[in-house]
């Protein structure tokens, strides 16, 4: 049995994110998955302005680019009936351009800094329940790689453990609002595709992007209903695919059958949005544990980068002692709920599925607005300094800006 200050379940952008903000605070923290450390996982990787922001905030951004992630400095809007508009990104403080880094890069940065500011970090640890003391959480039980039992104590636990969080089943974190629309998704990477920016389509019912990465690789994605990915993929998934291709955009087929495809296509099936109660006595949950929308509007790592910050800050003021843990806490679901619900809203519209062509434009619109919000919430925000005491030790020595 081990004794924390935090147990984080999950460490991809979420939970590594919340264990490196308190780790640099001074707080201790343990980092746990199920997974292996350095892997992939299903999810294309578009960041938003947000999420670069995020990344420089913390000093990582660097890393990212000189892992030869390539700047995004346009996006493309291509619609069936033939009009195209081309965004530029207009540089900001931090902001140089946008970047899509593959997630086993971007999660393993992340994991790397939690690690470097003092969290323990247990990969190929799987969750197996929470521990309950009366009305509070005060750990979990874990499987060590030897399939022994281990149990890690923590005055808070978070759950960043992701759609199915185990977390919030077992703490009954209630969702508050739910959406309706899902969207399944193929993608692949293909190289040589000459991208050197995001591309988004959008056709009847149907839409497509393409995301340039890390080693010349563009991630090719497709999208529509579960219902008709389905009927499509009776006839195979490459069929569907490029049948899906062609239906956002004409042309694209032609582009991406150019390219060298790498590796085999990705699936996902769709699950509908939701908002959960994201804390509890002694437990809390951030990233898609708490929060989940549809991935058409690529914005789930971006919010997740975001409600990290939000989070540990919360955490800081109640582990400090400055503030009771529930007010923290339902402050921190008060501003996530705040920021998200009009992008939730927008991405809903958008996953149905139901859009003309010439509707896709004012949805994209809308999708656009939504993010101001964020940004503006983000780009002033003081990262802690060292004003908090965790008992004799001392909490709140972020403010690490390269
Ligand atoms: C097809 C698809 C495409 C997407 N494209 C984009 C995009 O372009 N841009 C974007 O911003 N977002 C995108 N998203 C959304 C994005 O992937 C998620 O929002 C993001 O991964 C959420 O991160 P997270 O850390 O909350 O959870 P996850 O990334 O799901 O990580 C959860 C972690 O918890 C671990 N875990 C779970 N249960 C246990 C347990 N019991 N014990 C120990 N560990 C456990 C898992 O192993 C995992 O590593 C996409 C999603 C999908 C499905």
């Amino acid at each position: 049995m081990e004794d924390f200050d935090v147990v984080v379940v999950g460490a991809r952008v979420a939970g590594a994110s919340t264990a490196l903000l308190l780790a640099r605070a001074g707080v201790r923290v343990a980092l746990v998955d199920r997974g292996r450390y350095g892997s992939d996982t299903v999810s294309t990787h578009g960041l938003m302005r947000a999420g670069v922001l995020q990344l420089h905030r913390w000093g990582l951004l660097d890393d990212v680019v000189a892992h030869g992630t390539p700047a995004i400095r346009r996006t493309k809007f291509l619609y069936a009936h033939g009009e195209t508009t081309v965004v530029d990104i207009r540089p900001s403080p931090g902001v140089p351009a946008l970047y899509a880094p593959r997630r086993f890069l971007l999660d393993r940065l992340l994991v790397d800094a939690a690690a470097e500011a003092g969290a323990v970090v247990l990969h190929e640890h799987a969750v197996t329940s929470v521990v309950h003391e009366g009305r509070r959480v005060a750990g979990v039980r874990a499987q060590d790689p030897q399939g022994r039992t281990v149990e890690l104590r923590g005055a808070v636990t978070v759950g960043a453990d992701g759609i199915r969080s185990l977390v919030a089943a077992d703490t009954g974190a209630r969702i508050h609002h739910r959406g309706e629309a899902a969207g399944a998704v193929l993608y692949r990477y293909v190289h040589g595709l000459g991208s050197d920016g995001y591309e988004w389509a959008y056709g009847a019912g149907a839409a497509a992007g393409l995301i340039p990465t890390n080693d010349g690789l563009s991630c090719v994605f497709v999208g529509t209903s579960p219902a008709r990915m389905r009927a499509l993929r009776s006839r195979g998934s490459e069929h569907a695919f490029r049948c899906l291709l062609g239906q956002s955009f004409a042309g694209l087929p032609e582009r991406v059958a150019a390219a060298e495809p790498v590796g085999r296509l990705h699936g996902w099936a769709g699950v509908p949005g939701h908002l959960r109660q994201c804390w509890g006595p002694g437990w809390a949950l951030v990233g898609d544990a708490g929060y989940f929308k549809d991935p058409i509007t690529s914005h789930g790592i971006t919010d997740a980068l975001r409600d990290a910050e939000l989070l540990s800050d919360a955490l800081l003021e109640s582990l400090g002692g400055g503030v009771a843990e529930r007010e923290a806490l339902a402050a921190y679901q008060a501003t996530r709920d705040r920021v998200s619900t009009r992008l939730f809203a927008a991405t809903e519209a958008v996953a149905a599925y139901d859009w003309g062509s010439h509707d896709a434009g004012r949805l994209v619109r809308e999708v656009s607005a939504a993010m101001g919000d964020e940004v503006e919430l983000l780009q002033d925000r003081p990262l802690r300094t060292a004003d908090v005491r965790l008992g004799s030790r001392p909490v709140g020595v972020l403010g690490h800006r390269r």
